[in-house]
Order: structure tokens, then sequence, then C-alpha cells
């Protein structure tokens, strides 16, 4: 948002004032049209119109005395079974081992995913493709380390071609991992389904898409057995759901994508709360947030690999208040 705040202020709230929040569906349709604004399709769109959503979806939630979970759909999962999200691609086995063992030691995690190819995302050097055979080495050495009972995944980011895809695919599937995410770059949507068609392990992917008609290639085409839209990236819940929708007809499962930080965490687990396709295990950064809030019907921990998920109406947490009067609200 320190990025996008201007697409906030000038094409996106002087859509949203003075309509009856009641419409949510058909405005989240709507504004898309509004000033052209499909053009800027993506997180540029996406993360400020979700900000928009949640709000409403507070709002609403508190009007109705229902949780956001309830509004969207109807309660799956009182509790939401996490996995723990790990990085560190651009360091060595031995050190990533020692990294992801603490992540996983932290919440005491049941599932974890870690992160195969060489794509640097985080360092200047976009030439770089991390340290030589590391994924070779690390998918065997996660599962022996961790043993059966522990639910893996791999998630590449889009790093590699469709052959090499397949050949890492084959050794996550010889060591049990649950699904490959993102494989081939996001929208290469035939290599997408090239590498579905040629594995057994599902393919997970969606958190870079953008587009419902995407989303509905890759179901309805088999480019991807399971969906993670991305409950900011994307717009909002409203549109995340309609891709889960759209999953399950197919029989398909959707595990949202989600960044740290902030509160995406509770948005993440009341989404989930109202999957009907959930998979078993739901990205997860931890629980650090610099804001300051309330919660009074759970207590926002990891406990058994799962998160109750709050009851209370909306959003179910207060903010503090002293929290919110040392920020001014954002002007064009
Ligand atoms: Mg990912």
């Amino acid at each position: 948002m320190n990025s996008l705040y201007p697409i906030f202020l000038n094409a996106l709230k002087p859509f949203f004032i003075g309509k009856d929040a009641r419409d949510l569906d058909l405005l989240l349709e709507k504004v898309y049209i509004y000033n052209l604004n499909f053009r800027l399709s993506g997180m540029a769109l996406g993360i400020p119109l979700a900000t928009i959503e949640f709000a409403i979806l507070d709002m609403l939630g508190r009007i109705a005395n229902k949780s956001i979970g309830r509004l969207i759909g109807k309660i799956h999962h009182p509790r939401v079974a996490v996995y723990q999200a790990t990085e560190y691609r651009e360091k060595s086995v031995e050190e990533s081992l020692e990294l992801i063992k603490r992540d996983v030691a932290k919440y005491n995690a049941h599932a974890v995913k870690i992160k195969v190819g060489g794509l640097m995302f985080m360092t200047k050097d976009i030439n770089a493709v991390g340290p030589k055979g590391r994924t070779e080495k690390i998918i065997p050495l996660i599962r022996k380390t961790f043993g059966d009972k522990m639910a893996l995944y791999a998630d590449a980011n889009g790093f590699y071609s469709v052959d090499e895809a397949i050949r890492v695919g084959k050794l996550l599937e010889e060591y049990g991992y649950g699904f490959f995410e993102e494989p081939v770059l996001f929208d290469w949507y035939e290599e997408n389904k090239q590498v579905a068609d040629a594995l057994t392990i599902p393919i997970a992917g969606g958190e870079q898409q953008y587009s419902l008609h995407g989303f509905r290639w890759l179901i309805a085409n088999d480019g991807l057995q399971i969906v993670q839209p991305d409950n900011y990236y994307f717009g909002g819940m409203i549109r995340s759901m309609k891709v889960a929708r759209m999953a399950q007809a197919f029989g398909k499962a959707c595990t949202p994508h989600m960044s740290g930080g902030g509160l995406g965490y509770l948005y993440m687990i009341h989404f989930v709360s109202a999957l009907g396709n959930a998979s078993a295990h739901h990205e997860f950064k931890g629980l650090g947030t610099n804001v300051r809030f309330e919660c009074k019907t759970s207590p926002l921990s990891v406990a058994d690999g799962k998160i109750k998920v709050p009851t209370g109406p909306g959003l179910g947490v207060e903010i503090d208040p002293d929290f919110i009067k040392k920020h001014d609200a954002v002007k064009g």
C-alpha cells in the first residue's frame, strides 16, 4: 500500500463512496470497469481493492452479527490447519535445514513448505540461481529429517522449464510431497498443463493469477489441481471464493496464498473457515504483526497444528483505539 495508495484514493474510493454496501458482489464486478480499472489488473488493483472489501465485510459482519466466514459462505472449518511456509532458496542446504527446523519448531508445525529451484527474488543479483544441486539434496533431506508423518510441500515460484519441472516433480513424488507449487511461470498455461499431465503430484498455483478467466482455463483444462488465489492480490475474499468454487465444481481443492505481516493470517483463516474444498493445510508465515488488537473468541495461537477462527462479528477482533489514533488518514 506504500506504493499503491494513489490507486486506492483515485481509482477505487470515488467508486465506492455513496454506494450500498449490500450490493458488494455486484460492486466488485463493476469496479473493474469503472475508470477502466481492469487495466491495473493484478496486485496494483487487487491489494487496494481487497483492503476496501475487508473493511466492508467487517462492517457488514458487525451489523449482521456474523463472522466474515459466515458472510461469504457457511462454516466448514472452525479451526484451520496450517503449513509453515519457509524461504531460504538462496542459502546452502545445511543453512536452509537449520532455519527450516527453527521455523517448524516455533509453532510445532505438522506441515511445512520448502522452496525448490534457484530463483533469487530476495537478492539484487537477478542472474544468481542459488547454490548448485541444492534442490536435489534438500528434497530427500527434509523428508528424512521430519519423517513420514510430516506433510511436505514444495514451491518453485515459476523457476523451471517444463522438462526441468517434470524432473523435479518426479523427485517430489518419490519423497511423498503433497503438492508442487508454480513449477513453471504462472501465465504459461499450456506449460502448466504439460507438467500437470506428466506428473501424479498435484500442481498448485494462482498466487500471481489476476484473471478469473485465467483461473477458469487452468481449472477446466487441468493445468492446476489446487488453486491458490491470494485474498489481497486477487482483490478480496469474494473474488477468491469464486475461484475456489470453480475449482470445487471440478473436484479440485483450494489453499489460498498469503504473505506475512499485518493481519493477513486472520483474513486467511476466515476465508478458509468458509471453504468447502479446503486442502489439508494452509499457508502460514507466523503470528508476528505490528498491529495492536484484542480477540475475545480465539487465543490466535497454533495448537496441534491448527488456529481457531474468531467467531465474533466481522473480523472478530478489536483494533486498539490508541494504535489507530497514532495514524493519519492518507489524502491524495
Ligand atoms: Mg508460492
